[in-house]
């Protein structure tokens, strides 16, 4: 297995046609598992078509760019644009329903653990950012690098199929982007504001640091997620966010980590980990293991991290728990970026098997 890379055209039209056509058995298999996921959650399939509606006219309102490559990729991927926007908001769509079905589902939900390091803990001197990205199972094989090239702007992400926003990236200003998952009770209960993945898409688009901050909190938010930021002349933060509130959390000694809990010291209520417990540790051990080698980390040490098989299955590195019936979470990708360098490593599966992809956008 590899990831997929797509060199996206210029408009937003164009380019939803080439990840539809380029992913489109991907992208079908992605609503499949979405779909299934949401009923196990207990909302019917004309209940999510309803929620994709409401934000689709959300998005036609406030993100026409947005709009234009989701209608792109529902053409050349032969689905609906009900379906592929429900991709675009699956958060906004099932993270409230998980927060009240949260107890029942600890076999069918995952997390992902993410990392900053200063320059000065590199070996290279370079600002880097890691994570590992989890999912249901059957993703695994259908996320996809792409690169976009905008008149003043340039940005490498990897995406899940269907998705115009990333999960992960990096840009040629310098700027990279990792997430994490986060839950609170509140999560879903508000009006509608800018979606995660629009979020994700207008941070790698900015060529300043205020800017992203700025898209991240300047409005409140529909789900709770972690933002953790970088930038190459060596600035980090990790921005936990709930529907109405903001923390930020700095490096220690260099190194900043999280995982899909709120860390202590702040006063949001966290959900997730009330599901997913592995959370508590992933975080600790992954900056434990970063700060052994403070000055000369480097990405084989990082990737040594993100394939840490402490409590398997429920490690860093995650695994299918043969031992629970049901659906099955996974590592779907591992990402580790250098900002200076501006060169993304990726790989297609967990990081403990499957090889490790460059992507080098000043290539
Ligand atoms: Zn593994």
């Amino acid at each position: 297995m590899s990831l997929k890379f797509i060199r996206f055209e210029r408009t937003p039209r164009e380019r939803g046609r080439q990840h539809g056509e380029i992913m489109r058995s991907e992208i079908a298999a992605n609503a499949d598992v979405y779909l299934a996921r949401f009923c196990d959650f207990g909302i019917d399939q004309v209940a999510i078509q309803a929620e994709a509606k409401r934000w689709l006219s959300f998005l036609e309102q406030t993100s026409e760019n947005y709009v234009e490559e989701v209608r792109g990729i529902s053409e050349a991927a032969n689905l609906s644009t009900d379906t592929v926007t429900m991709l675009n908001v699956r958060h906004e769509i099932g993270f409230p329903l998980m927060a009240r079905t949260a107890i029942d589902l600890s076999n069918i939900v995952d997390g992902c653990t993410s990392a900053g390091l200063m320059p000065e803990t590199t070996s290279q001197g370079t600002a880097m950012l890691a994570q590992t990205i989890d999912g249901p199972m059957p993703v695994c094989g259908t996320m996809f690098v792409g690169r976009i090239s905008e008149t003043n702007n340039s940005w490498l992400g990897v995406f899940e199929a269907g998705c115009v926003g990333p999960t992960a990236g990096l840009n040629e200003a310098g700027i990279g982007l990792v997430c994490n998952s986060l839950l609170t009770a509140i999560d879903g209960r508000g009006p509608m504001f800018p979606p995660f993945k629009v979020r994700t898409r207008a941070i790698l688009e900015s060529r300043r640091f205020d800017r992203v901050i700025q898209a991240i909190v300047r409005r409140d938010r529909n789900s709770s997620m972690n933002y953790l930021v970088g930038h190459s002349d060596g600035e980090i933060v990790s921005i936990e966010t709930s529907p109405n509130s903001t923390r930020y959390l700095f490096p220690d000694n260099g190194v900043v980590t999280h995982a899909n809990h709120f860390e202590p010291g702040g006063n949001i209520v966290s959900e997730f980990d009330r599901f997913v417990p592995s959370s508590v540790y992933r975080s600790h051990r992954l900056g434990r293991h970063l700060r052994s080698k403070l000055g000369s980390i480097d990405v084989d040490h990082v990737l040594a991290g993100l394939k840490d098989h402490f409590s398997y299955p429920a490690s860093i590195c995650l695994h299918p728990d043969k031992d629970t019936p049901g659906a099955q979470s996974s590592t779907i990708v591992a990402v580790v970026m250098d900002l200076k360098r501006l060169v993304l490593l990726a790989t297609d599966g967990p990081p403990c098997g499957a090889p490790v992809q460059t992507f080098d956008l000043a290539g």
